[in-house]
């Protein structure tokens, strides 16, 4: 049975062209691009055309690119760099529907003094900038708010945002890991200070990120040792993945507008086609701004365990808002904020497309899916008679 991926916002399949392009650094090429010698020397030609390919995506200079191990990484460092840079400010505000890579890092920066705010999103997943405006004050140093939500799919409008938290003084970052490569970038017109990005996320290896650090933007280094990237990331480079993720970049940039309308056309017969054919399910998130990609789904009366484990039987990959933690099945953290009843949150399933699914997979899942939900509605205790 072929495999149907609908998982991308987890990760996605390594690129040929990308491959291709990583094979060399591993057995020829592998020298350290830190070294003295030709041999080692000549890599560092490599991570130029990778940082340049980077910052071609994002409309930026290439100097204004850190490599890092992953999207984790570079939220930390730019966390942590930007607060540490900025010592006589004390509020950080984030919201309540980033990655645990952000929320994490800001909720560990309390036991450090800092106050933490996180603002609410309403029941379409959507931001109150009057909030934002009302928390923006002298002692804010840090604004953090993603680019586009990894469950649902909704964007913020960032550089409204970026507008308003610069206009005060303070530094704004995004988390913009499932946002590069699914939709336009421009950094170059833009106010955005930091930007987050992990390469397994655009069809490039994981253990490669990358951190744009807008030019003039104060940010400490938070790994500390030698002196790579301009001694703003202290350790040896993995140049393979970084001349991967420069490649899966310039993949991503030839044709991002016709991929976007392709997967946006798979997407939507995905998503109407289950809401005309299973009823009690509704679509989690904003419609009019949400990744091209994305569709979270709400079925009444079923776990999404249960669904995804008879679509798991179908060879269909997808993902579920509930996190199996300590035993016990916790709707997720974004669910709740968006504040999506308890079993809408514990029957929701994640579709996520990229470039490589065909309207053939499309068909397949939308012939399965009335199948399976019926079926589990028919298992069910809480359908009424
Ligand atoms: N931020 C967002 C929005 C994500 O979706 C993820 C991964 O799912 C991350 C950060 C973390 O990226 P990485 O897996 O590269 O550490």
């Amino acid at each position: 049975m072929e495999t149907i991926y609908f998982d991308n916002n987890a990760t996605t399949k390594v690129a040929e062209q990308v491959l291709e392009e990583m094979r060399p650094l591993f057995c020829e090429l592998y020298g350290n691009p830190s070294s003295m010698h030709t041999f080692g020397g000549q890599i560092g030609r490599r991570i130029r055309k990778a940082r340049e390919q980077v910052a071609a995506l994002l409309g930026c200079e290439p100097t204004e690119i850190i490599f890092t191990s992953c999207g984790t990484e570079s939220d930390n460092a730019a966390i942590k760099g930007a607060l540490a840079a900025i010592p006589n400010k004390q509020k950080v505000i984030t919201t309540r529907v980033e990655h645990p890579a952000i929320l994490s890092t800001c909720r560990d920066l309390e036991s450090s003094g800092y106050t933490v705010v996180e603002l609410g999103v309403d029941k379409q997943g959507r931001l109150d900038l009057d909030e934002l405006e009302q928390h923006l004050d002298d002692d804010t140093a840090l604004v953090t708010i993603m680019h586009a939500n990894n469950e649902t799919g909704v964007m913020f409008p960032v550089e409204k945002i970026a507008r308003l938290v610069t206009d005060k003084g303070a530094v704004f970052h995004t988390d913009a890991v499932q946002a590069v490569g699914k939709i336009p970038l421009n950094l170059s017109t833009s106010r955005i200070d930091l930007l987050s990005l992990s390469g397994h996320k655009l069809h490039a290896p994981k253990g490669v990120g990358a951190l744009y650090v807008r030019k003039g933007t104060r940010l400490s280094s938070f790994m500390l040792g030698g002196h790579q990237e301009s001694g703003r990331r202290a350790g040896t480079e993995n140049v393979p993945g970084i001349v991967g993720l420069g490649k899966a970049c310039e993949l991503a940039a030839q044709n991002i507008e016709a991929e976007n309308s392709r997967v946006k056309t798979l997407r939507d017969k995905l998503e109407n086609t289950i809401l005309e054919s299973c009823p009690d399910c509704r679509v989690n998130g904003d419609p009019e701004n949400r990744l091209p990609n994305t569709t979270n789904i709400s079925f009444e009366y079923i776990e999404g365990e249960a669904i995804l484990l008879m679509l798991d039987k179908y060879g269909i990959c997808a993902s579920s808002g509930s996190a199996c933690t300590s035993g016990s099945l916790e709707p997720s953290h974004i669910l709740r904020a968006m504040g999506v009843p308890f079993t809408a949150a514990h029957g929701s399933i994640r579709f996520s497309l990229s470039r490589y699914n065909t309207e053939d997979e499309i068909d397949y899942t939308i012939k399965k899916m009335p199948q399976i939900v019926n079926r589990l509605r028919d298992l069910s205790p809480f359908v009424a008679e």
